[in-house]
């Protein structure tokens, strides 16, 4: 509920007041006025404070509304008082409104009108004063908490304001000191900003030093605006020192990085290089004593058939097939480390005549002279190098006649296809297809590492580095290897090599 309006109404004449208040109780509903007509009266109210406007006549027994105006401003400078009178002269009015009176009404009848009329303007107005001044000090109170210096200067560069953290950037303590300390020259922004368009404004980093002389970077933005027709420079300073140290070391960082990426690698190819030479040493070395353990098994095996038991022979079967094993793994390990040591050249190579020579390396085996190899010639010419070529269509075929379900004769087709690139010129596409078991589509990646083998060596033997002997090999003469396959369907494993333009 809205509190009533309380004022007081000063005037000795009973039948004036008696107008004033009819007209203050027409224009407000919930009035309380107390009528004073006395000093003391009029002391004790002011004593007791307990009103929110006062109306005053000019002409008193006991004082003039001159002094009444003054009491009341003195104790309370936000109270409005209207006077009204038939006395007062020009001068008085003037007097009166210097003493910080808020409206001046002559007594006339038709203008007792005016009294509450001139009571809401008065008491509105001091409303949105109190409110500006509210707002004033939580502006004050925002600018002095932010960590931006704010400020304000005129066209000749001297500070007009500026918040907390402004001279606290600037190590100061007053905006004499941080003129005196010559920080930045202002009228210059002045004279730049006033050739620049609308938004008259400029963003700048600057090096600027605080009083100790320390010095810190700072983004400046300054833009001219105009209040009450006086142009001024209004501006932020932030301090970007943090940033600017960052962006130095990321350059710093940026400049070195070439260099140490350049040093991180030759580290690593030599200790990769390190690494090949002992396992292809190790490899190396392990032949000759695997070599002649198989030898002695052998030996072992003839010179005492006789007289060995049937498990005993068993066992020296078993010796010999693990190190007939791990011999072919010996030899597959050095091929696919010879692979990425051995410098190639590549020259065009007749893809025919290296199918020829595989399929004649093919029939000389007996386990796989009953597969039906079927070439599509003629085979276009690659780039490639001939024995790395060789060996990668070997291994294919290989797979290819090996891994064939039980009971089921080894069919393989080779074909190949010329593709025409836009840009990187033509590559040839050969085919290995076979009739064989199939691979499982997720498990169509992994075959290309080493020793990943998806049958026992029981089923289908071997060491599982054939395919990544063929997928280093390609990748080392500029091409990719892929397969097609479904489980039960057959596979379809191609080599992209590339093209030799005729
Ligand atoms: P290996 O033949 O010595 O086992 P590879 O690296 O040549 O080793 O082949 C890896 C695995 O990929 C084989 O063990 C086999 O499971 C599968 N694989 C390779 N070629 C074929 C093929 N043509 N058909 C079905 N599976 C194949």
């Amino acid at each position: 509920m809205t509190p009533p309006l309380r004022m007081l109404l000063i005037d000795d004449n009973r039948s004036d007041r008696a107008l004033v208040l009819r007209e203050l109780q027409r224009e407000f509903d919930l009035l309380e006025v107390k009528e004073i007509t006395s000093s003391g009266e009029l002391n004790r109210a002011i004593a007791a404070g307990s009103f929110d406007a006062v109306v005053t006549d000019f002409q008193l027994r006991w004082a003039t509304g001159l002094d009444v105006l003054e009491m009341v401003k003195q104790r309370y400078p936000g109270c409005p008082v209207v006077m009204f009178t038939n006395t007062g002269t020009e001068e008085v009015a003037v007097e009166a409104m210097k003493l910080g009176l808020d409206d001046y009404i002559l007594k006339e009848p038709n203008r007792y009108i005016r009294v509450p009329i001139a009571v809401r303007n008065a008491l509105e107005r001091r409303e949105t004063q109190q409110r500006a001044a509210l707002l004033e000090i939580r502006l004050q109170g925002l600018l002095n908490q932010v960590k931006i210096g704010i400020f304000r200067s005129n066209a000749e560069g001297a500070l007009i304001e500026a918040n907390r953290a402004f001279l606290e950037l600037l190590g100061v303590q007053s905006l004499a000191d941080a003129d005196a300390l010559n920080w930045f020259d202002l009228r210059d922004s002045y004279k730049q900003l006033m050739r620049l368009p609308p938004p008259q404004q400029q963003e700048q980093e600057v090096s600027l030093q605080k009083r100790n002389g320390n010095p810190f970077w700072a983004l400046l933005t300054t833009t001219l605006n105009t209040v009450e027709e006086v142009s001024v420079v209004d501006g932020l300073l932030e301090d970007i020192s943090d940033r600017k140290q960052a962006e130095v070391n990321l350059q710093q960082l940026n400049a070195t990085l070439e260099t140490r990426v350049q040093a991180r690698t030759a580290e690593l190819q030599a200790a990769n290089r390190d690494l090949e030479e002992f396992a292809y040493s190790i490899s190396h070395d392990l032949g000759a004593p695997l070599r002649a353990i198989q030898g002695y098994a052998q030996i072992l095996l003839e010179d005492l058939s006789e007289t060995l038991d049937a498990n005993s022979a068993a066992t020296l079967q078993r010796i010999v097939a693990n190190v007939q094993h791990l011999n072919a793994l010996i030899t597959d390990l050095l091929t696919y480390s010879r692979l990425k040591r051995t410098e190639i050249h590549l020259k065009p190579v007749d893809l025919s005549s290296v199918l020829a020579d595989v399929v004649a390396q093919l029939g000389s085996d007996p386990q796989q002279q009953q597969a039906q190899v079927h070439v599509d010639e003629p085979l276009p010419t690659v780039r490639a190098n001939r024995l790395m070529l060789t060996q990668v269509v070997l291994n294919l075929l290989v797979n290819a006649v090996k891994f064939v379900a039980e009971g089921v004769q080894p069919q393989v087709r080779v074909w190949a296809e010329e593709r025409v690139g836009a840009e990187e010129g033509s590559t040839v596409r050969l085919y290995v297809e076979d009739n064989g078991i199939g691979i499982a589509s997720d498990r169509q990646q992994q075959i290309f590492s080493p020793f990943t083998r998806l049958h026992g060596e029981a089923e289908y033997p071997g060491t599982g580095v054939g395919l990544a002997i063929v997928r280093k090999g390609v990748e080392r003469m500029g091409g990719q290897v892929g397969v097609e396959s479904q489980p039960g369907q057959g596979s379809r494993f191609w080599v992209e090599l590339p093209g030799v333009r005729p």
